[in-house]
C-alpha cells in the first residue's frame, strides 16, 4: 500500500477518534462533577466507617441524595468486593434496578453486565465478574432458594425499604436469619423457624439433597459475616431499627428547594382530564422547566400520551414544543432510559410516570409536579380469598414525596388535583403490602426455603392469621401442599421453582398433562403483561370492531392466543405470505414497520405483545428444564378449555337469573368486564383470572366452561362446596 493512502486513512481515523475521545472526556467530566455535587459525596468516608463498624446499618436520606447510585460504589472502593464477593442491592421495582444499574455502569466507565449489572425476573444482565449487582427484592428471595447463605454477597443493601413491599418484608426476615446463620456457619437449622421444633430440613428428595449439600459446604468453610444495609427515604427509621435489635441509623442531609403547593377548589370528577388540562396550563403559562405527572398505570399513561399528542396538533405551531416520555415497569428497558435524556432544544418534557418516580428514580430537570392523588394498589380480602387491584388515594407521605420531586434543582410547583380539605383526610402512611395481599406466593417460597412454620416466622409486621390460613388453604387446593402442610413432591417443588403466581405455575404443570402446554405458555405470558388491547375513548367503536377479528366465542384466553400467534406470524414472517426469497427480503426490512402498523390498525399494544414474547421464551426455558412436555392441542380448544377449568377452578362463576354472575369460591356477585369478548354474552359458567373493582365488581380474562367439568376436574373443591 502506498504511503499516501496509509497516511490519509490514519489521519481520518485519528480525527474521528479524537472527536470521540473529547466527547467521552467531556461526558466523564460531567459525570464526575455530578457525582461530586451529590449530598452523599461529602460523607463518603464516614459512611464506610459506619458500615465497617456495624453489621446492620440503616441509612435514611432524601430522595436524590445519591444513596442508590453512590453507596455501592463507595463499598466497592473500600474493598468490600475482595475475594470475588459482591455487593447486592435490592429494589422493589424492576425499572429502578435497570435504570440505576445502567447509570452506575456508565459512572464506573464499564460495560453493563461486567463489573456492574442487574438481574430482574426474565432479564439477567450479570456475569461472573459482576461485583455490584442491582436486582429486585423478589429476585434475591429466589436466589436464596439455591444459595441459602447468600454466600456470594459480602453486603446486601435493601433499598427503598420504606415502600414495604411484601418481598421487602419477607426479605428482611430472611436476611436476619441468614446473618445469624453465617455467624454460626452451622447448619440450616437457624434458617428455619424453630418455634414448633421443625428442624428446617427441606422436604422432598430434592430438598434433602439441597440442605445436605449446604451442610457439607458449611463444614468445609466458615462464612464471613453478612453486612446488611437498609436504605429508606422515610424519616422514620424506628421500625427497622427495632426489628434489628436497636440497629444504628444514620441520616443524610439532602437539599430541598421550596415547592409551592396548589390545590383545586373543588373535587375533580375525572382526574385524567384534569391532569391533561393542567399539563397544558403549565405548558402555555409557565416558564421553562419539565413536568412530572403521577398516573396509576400503563393504560392511563398511554391514554394521556395519546391525548396530549392530539391536543398538541390543535395548537399553533409555535406552541407545540412539548414532548411526552412515559415510564412504567413493563416498558422495554431501552425506552425507560429516555426519561433521563433532556428534551430537544426549546422543548418542554412531560414525564408520565407511575409511582416509580416517587422515590425509586430521580429524573433531572423537573420543576412542576402534577399529582392527581391516586395510586394502584393490591388489596386482599382474606375472608373471600380474593386479591384485587384497586385505585386508592395516596397517603400523606406519598403526597409529600411527590411534591418534593419539584424542588430538587430549584424552587418548583406542585399541582394537587384535589381540594386542600381532602389532603387532611389522607392516611399518614401506606399500609405495608403484606397486610393487603394474597400470601400464597410468599408462603410457597418460604416453605421451599425450609421455613415450615409460617405463623412463627419473624415478620417485621405479621400478616393476619386469617390471611395466612386462607393462603395456605389456597396452596393446598392447588396441590402444592401435603396434608401436613409440607411442600408436595413433585408439584409443590415444581411450583416453587417457577417465577410465577402459583396458580399460573399450576396451570403450566397441568397443561403438560392436557397436551396443551404450548397454548398455556402463551396464555400465561399474555396474562403476565399489561393489557394487550387498548381502547381510546374517542375511538371506542373502531377499536372494538378491530378487536373482533381476534375474538374467540369461547373467551378471552383463546383470544389472547390468537393475538399472540398473529403477532408471531408477522414478526417471524411465517404464514403471512408465501415463502419466496423476495418476500423474505422485503419483510425482513419491513417487518418492524409492518408490525407497528398492524398494532395501530388493530388497536393492539405493541409493547405489551413484545413483552409477552420475552416472558414466553423465558418461561419456556424454565418448563423445558423441568422436563415438562411441550405439545400443542392444535384445534382442539375443548381440551385447552378443560385445562383452564382444571387450573383456575378456584375462580369460577355461574350465571344468575338476573344476568349477573356469582363467583363460586367467594359468593360475590360479579359482572364480566366490558373489555371481555364474553361481555353481554349469555354463557352459563366461566373461569376467570382477575377481579377488578371500580363502581362494580368485574371479572377479567374470562373463558366459557361447562359446569360439569368443575366437579369432574376439581372434585376436592366442588364436592366440598355442595
Ligand atoms: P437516591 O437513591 O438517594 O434517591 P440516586 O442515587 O438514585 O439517589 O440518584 C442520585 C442522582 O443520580 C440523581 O441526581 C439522579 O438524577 C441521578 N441519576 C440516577 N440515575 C440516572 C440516570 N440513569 N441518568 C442520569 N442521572 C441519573
Ligand atoms: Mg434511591
Amino acid at each position: 500500500p502506498s504511503m499516501a493512502q496509509n497516511g490519509r486513512v490514519t489521519t481520518d481515523f485519528k480525527q474521528s477518534n479524537q472527536a470521540h475521545n473529547s466527547n467521552a472526556f467531556a461526558r466523564r467530566e460531567e459525570i464526575r462533577q455530578q457525582r461530586e455535587s451529590l449530598p452523599i459525596a461529602s460523607v463518603k468516608e464516614r459512611l464506610i466507617e459506619e458500615v465497617k463498624k456495624h453489621d446492620v446499618l440503616i441509612i435514611v436520606g432524601e430522595t436524590g441524595s445519591g444513596k442508590t447510585t453512590q453507596i455501592p460504589q463507595f463499598l466497592f472502593s473500600a474493598g468490600f468486593c475482595r475475594e470475588g464477593k459482591s455487593v447486592g442491592i435490592t429494589q422493589p421495582r424492576r425499572v429502578a434496578a435497570v435504570t440505576v444499574a445502567k447509570r452506575v455502569a456508565e459512572e464506573c466507565g464499564v460495560e453493563l453486565g461486567q463489573k456492574v449489572g442487574y438481574s430482574i425476573r426474565f432479564d439477567d444482565r450479570t456475569s461472573g465478574v459482576t461485583r455490584i449487582k442491582y436486582m429486585t427484592d423478589g429476585l434475591l428471595l429466589r436466589e436464596a432458594l439455591l444459595d441459602p447463605y447468600l454466600s456470594r454477597y459480602s453486603v446486601v443493601i435493601v433499598d427503598e425499604a420504606h415502600e414495604r413491599t411484601v418481598h421487602t418484608d419477607v426479605l428482611l426476615g430472611l436476611l436476619k436469619n441468614v446473618q445469624k446463620a453465617r455467624l454460626k456457619s452451622g447448619t440450616l437449622d437457624v434458617i428455619a423457624s424453630k418455634k414448633n421444633g421443625t428442624n428446617g430440613t427441606l422436604p422432598g428428595k430434592e430438598g434433602i439433597s439441597q440442605s445436605a449439600n449446604v451442610l457439607k459446604q458449611s463444614q468445609d468453610r466458615k462464612f464471613p459475616p453478612l453486612k446488611l444495609i437498609i436504605m429508606s427515604a422515610s424519616l422514620d427509621a424506628r421500625v427497622f431499627s427495632e426489628y434489628f435489635g436497636g440497629a444504628r441509623a444514620v441520616h443524610i442531609q439532602g437539599r430541598q428547594h421550596p415547592v409551592d403547593i396548589l390545590y383545586t377548589l373543588y373535587p375533580e370528577k375525572d382526574y385524567v382530564d384534569a391532569a391533561l388540562v393542567t399539563i397544558f396550563q403549565i405548558h402555555l403559562e409557565e416558564r421553562h422547566g419539565d413536568i412530572l405527572v403521577f398516573l396509576t398505570g400503563q393504560e392511563e399513561i398511554e391514554a394521556v400520551e395519546r391525548l396530549v399528542q392530539e391536543r398538541l396538533r390543535q395548537l399553533p405551531e409555535s406552541n407545540r414544543k412539548l414532548v411526552t416520555v412515559p415510564i412504567f415497569s413493563s416498558l422495554p428497558s431501552e425506552q425507560q432510559m429516555r426519561v433521563f435524556m433532556p428534551a430537544p432544544d426549546g422543548h418542554r418534557k412531560v414525564v408520565l410516570a407511575t409511582n416509580i418516580a416517587e422515590t425509586s428514580v430521580t429524573i433531572p430537570g423537573i420543576k412542576f409536579v402534577i399529582d392527581p392523588g391516586f395510586v394502584k394498589a393490591r388489596s386482599y380480602d382474606p375472608a373471600k380469598g380474593m386479591e384485587s387491584l384497586i385505585i386508592i388515594p395516596t397517603s400523606k407521605a406519598q403526597a409529600l414525596q411527590r411534591s418534593g420531586r419539584a424542588g430538587r434543582e430549584g424552587p418548583g410547583k406542585c399541582f394537587r388535583l384535589y381540594p386542600e380539605s381532602e389532603f387532611e383526610k389522607l392516611e399518614d402512611s401506606t399500609k405495608p403490602e403484606i397486610k393487603r395481599c394474597n400470601l400464597a406466593n410468599v408462603i410457597l417460597q418460604l416453605k421451599a426455603l425450609g421455613v415450615d412454620d409460617i405463623f412463627g416466622f419473624d415478620f417485621i409486621e405479621k400478616p393476619s392469621r386469617a390471611a395466612i390460613v386462607k393462603s395456605l388453604e389456597h396452596l393446598f387446593l392447588l396441590g402444592a401442599l401435603t396434608d401436613d402442610c409440607k411442600l408436595s413432591d413433585p408439584v409443590g417443588h415444581q411450583m416453587a421453582r417457577l417465577p410465577l403466581d402459583p396458580i399460573y405455575s399450576k396451570a403450566l404443570i397441568l397443561a403438560s398433562q392436557f397436551n396443551c402446554l404450548e397454548e398455556m405458555l402463551i396464555t400465561v405470558a399474555m396474562l403476565s403483561v399489561d393489557s394487550v388491547f387498548y381502547a381510546p375513548r374517542e375511538k371506542l367503536d373502531e377499536s372494538r370492531t378491530a378487536a373482533k377479528c381476534f375474538a374467540s366465542p369461547d373467551g378471552d384466553h383463546i383470544t389472547l392466543i390468537n393475538v399472540y400467534r398473529a403477532a408471531e406470524d408477522l414478526l417471524e414472517k411465517r404464514k403471512w405470505v408465501p415463502h419466496t426469497e423476495r418476500n423474505e427480503k422485503i419483510f425482513k426490512a419491513k417487518s418492524e414497520k409492518i408490525f407497528k402498523r398492524w398494532c395501530k390498525e388493530n388497536f393492539i399494544n405493541g409493547r405489551s405483545v413484545r413483552h409477552a414474547r420475552d416472558i414466553h421464551s423465558q418461561i419456556r426455558g424454565h418448563v423445558e428444564q423441568m422436563g415438562l412436555r411441550i405439545t400443542s392441542c392444535g384445534d382442539d380448544m375443548l381440551q385447552f378449555r378443560r385445562c383452564l377449568a382444571a387450573s383456575f377452578f378456584i375462580n369460577a362463576a355461574l350465571k344468575q337469573p338476573e344476568g349477573n354472575y356469582r363467583a363460586f369460591g367467594t359468593g360475590q356477585v360479579v359482572q364480566i368486564h366490558p373489555s371481555s369478548v364474553l361481555f353481554q354474552s349469555k354463557v352459563e359458567c366461566v373461569v376467570f383470572n382477575e377481579m377488578v373493582q371500580t363502581t362494580n365488581k368485574y371479572i377479567r380474562n374470562v373463558t366459557r366452561i361447562e359446569y360439569m367439568w368443575l366437579t369432574e376436574l376439581a372434585p376436592h373443591y366442588y364436592t366440598m362446596q355442595s
